[in-house]
């Protein structure tokens, strides 16, 4: 059963929280925190699955918990923040490198949702050795994903990327034939430090058709659909 540490000092919310995820039918144990120093401790000495961080504490605010956590760990983390606090979520997710974000009001549906997808995505990191072979029609455009080593194959050969760009191709070729937006790849790549956003992305994508081009220069791999984002055509 996944453990999960639950960082909140709002009583009712932590209830809300710990309620839906108790009695979801996969059910996950939940340790509620509601200050971060104690939500510290309990991680150093526990194995912890995911977290879900509230970025108003009373001691140490929660930018100041995940900060500490990612020195020393890759666990999943989602940031529980106000509806409107977009650059808490812009720090939190490119910053500092949390995975996801709720905001409050929350749905604890949506959050136990959000919880497994975290998961899932950790699991499949840490599983052994999976590699992905997406055959494709004309045969040559084959790619191959080994998430172990962080690396993308095409046509056999290593792509040369960033472990930014690989993040970004990485899903790209998981879900290709469909529009990606920049936000929504800016939200995949998570733990690039803040800048210009739309131009990071940009930039990413300029690198990956060139590390494309290099192995297969035939083949238009990323198409750009103007104003909506790009799609990696299989
Ligand atoms: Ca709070």
């Amino acid at each position: 059963m996944p453990n999960i540490l639950l960082v909140e000092d709002y009583e009712i919310t932590a209830e809300g929280i710990i309620f839906a995820l108790e009695n979801d039918y996969e059910s996950f144990n939940v340790h509620w925190s509601a200050n971060g120093n104690d939500a510290l401790e309990h991680f150093n000495n526990n194995d912890i699955d995911l977290i879900l961080l509230d970025i108003g504490l009373p001691d140490i605010n929660g930018f100041d918990v995940l900060r500490k956590i990612r020195k020393i760990s890759e666990v999943p983390v989602i940031i529980i923040t106000a509806r409107d606090a977009e650059s808490d979520i812009v720090l939190g997710l490119e910053g500092l490198g949390a995975d996801d974000y709720v905001t409050k009001p929350l749905s604890p549906r949506v959050l136990v949702a959000r919880v497994k997808v975290q998961l899932r995505r950790a699991a499949i990191q840490l599983g052994t050795s999976i590699t992905n072979t997406l055959e494709t029609p004309t045969t040559k455009k084959v790619f191959e994903i080994n998430k172990d080593l962080h690396q993308i194959l095409l046509q056999g050969q290593v792509v040369g990327l960033t472990r930014a760009e690989c993040k970004i191709l990485m899903h790209m070729v998981e879900h290709p034939n469909r529009v990606h937006s920049k936000e929504h790849l800016l939200n995949i790549m998570h733990d690039r430090p803040t800048g210009a956003l739309e131009n990071t992305i940009v930039t990413h994508i300029k690198h990956i058709r060139t590390a494309l081009n290099k192995i297969d220069s035939d083949n238009e791999y990323i198409e750009t659909n103007r104003g909506l984002g790009y799609s990696l055509i299989l």
